[in-house]
């Protein structure tokens, strides 16, 4: 009783829901007037798909966004009602399920357009499509020169009704000049589409581009529609990316989610366990596979019960990265091993048996974020996220009591 962990193993993930709908607030906030679709592929970036969606909706999405037609159908079977935009082209075998299910799908082929329809006839709907565009990623979508007639293929498609046009930037979150016109030339492909279907009469009822780090840093690939994932799980895309940010004038309007000493996106997830075993080990000795390190001094050294399968990358100490006991940065005293990490606490600790662990999260003045768990890994965010394991049990909290002022 009282532990803040479910399993029989003291390893957990606390998933803030109040930190969703405060990022999800402040996203909308800056797309304001479009829309927030909340992206919530791969179990809402590790963080648990229903639950998430849920705040995200709160917190004033107006769409949700999967890659899976399971997913979408997961958010379904918990009596999520709110359009789900399927993020890429649904196999034909797959299509009357995103139909029956009233998942919106994306289409961006003749074949993709014929299923569809064909899905649509069968269970005999009218269903809302999205047409992506390639406009320089170069992983799904049409060609630019194929849009017009993927359009025209859906107009005359009776019970299909184009819905939107979109497209997916590549290099939004680098600053550098050339990565930079590189994101304005989409824009204007994007805008070249656009015109082209307008003249044609088929102007798409809404085009939506940005991912999070191309709503934050290119207001004007806001559009209809900005599709945030990292961003709602209060990570910014990449460090460069947070003066743009906080100096957004869409933000400073009336101060509710700019109070000075408040970050702007609040990290959801924190990755915690317990100590297991401590011991002190001699000047020398060399802890775990491999026998890699050797410790310099006399120290204290704990096992933790988190490892490779759970999301701890097997190099994260040979890189550098640490964890925190006593609210301190302690390094890995060896390789992180499949289900336990040992940790080198220093040679004067006091370190018991039970002591609580933070791999990422807060922990009285020590904090490990998930930028830098990236920073060390040469990552990104968003991967550092996904990896933590199924076995992992998230544990939903709701550490709403600071943001009162923003439910009005
Ligand atoms: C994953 C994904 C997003 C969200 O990207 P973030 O960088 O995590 O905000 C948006 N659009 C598409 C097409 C995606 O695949």
């Amino acid at each position: 009783m009282g532990e803040p962990y479910p399993g029989l193993r003291p390893t957990w993930a606390e998933v803030d829901l109040a930190a969703v709908r405060h990022n999800a607030r402040l996203l909308r906030k800056l797309a304001a007037p479009a829309a927030l679709c909340a992206v919530v592929k791969a179990d809402a970036y590790g963080h648990g798909i229903v639950a998430v969606a849920r705040a995200a909706l709160e917190g004033g999405a107006a769409w949700l966004a999967v890659a899976l037609v399971e997913e979408g159908v997961e958010l379904r079977d918990a009596g999520i009602g709110a359009p789900v935009l399927v993020l890429s082209e649904p196999t034909e075998r797959a299509m009357a399920t995103v139909v029956e299910r009233g998942l919106t799908p994306t289409v961006y082929s003749a074949g993709g357009v014929a299923a569809a329809s064909a899905a649509a006839t069968a269970v005999g709907t009218v269903v809302a499509v999205h047409v992506k565009v390639d406009t320089g990623m170069h992983r799904v979508g049409a060609d630019a020169a194929e849009v017009v007639s993927i359009v025209r293929a859906v107009d005359a498609a009776p019970r299909l009704h184009f819905a939107a046009l979109w497209s997916h930037l590549a290099v939004a979150d680098e600053t550098d000049a050339e990565a930079r016109a590189f994101t304005d030339g989409q824009l204007r492909l994007l805008a070249d589409s656009r015109a082209a279907l307008a003249a044609l009469g088929l102007d798409p009822p809404m085009v939506h581009l940005a991912n999070s780090a191309g709503a934050i840093a290119f207001p004007g690939a806001r559009l209809d529609m900005i599709r945030c994932g990292i961003s709602l799980y209060g990570v910014v895309p990449t460090p460069a990316l947070a003066p743009l940010l906080s100096a957004d004038p869409a933000l400073s309007v009336d101060g509710a989610v700019t109070g000075e000493e408040r970050e702007l996106l609040r990290p959801v997830l924190s990755l915690k366990s317990k100590v297991s075993l401590v011991r002190s080990l001699d000047a020398g000795e060399r802890p775990s596979y491999g026998r890699r390190i050797a410790l310099e001094k006399r120290s204290v050294v704990a096992t933790v019960p988190i490892g490779y399968a759970d999301g701890v990358p097997r190099r994260y100490g040979a890189a550098g990265g640490t964890v925190l006991i006593g609210g301190r940065r302690c390094p890995l005293a060896g390789t992180v091993t499949m289900d336990q990490i040992v940790v080198d606490c220093g040679a004067d600790a006091e370190v018991s048996v039970g002591d609580e662990v933070v791999l990422i999260g807060r922990q009285g003045r020590g904090s490990l974020t998930v930028q830098d768990w990236a920073d060390v890994l040469g990552t990104i965010g968003n991967e550092v996220l996904t990896e933590i394991g199924s076995r992992v049990p998230r544990v939903l909290v709701d550490n709403g009591g600071s943001d009162e002022e923003e439910k009005r």
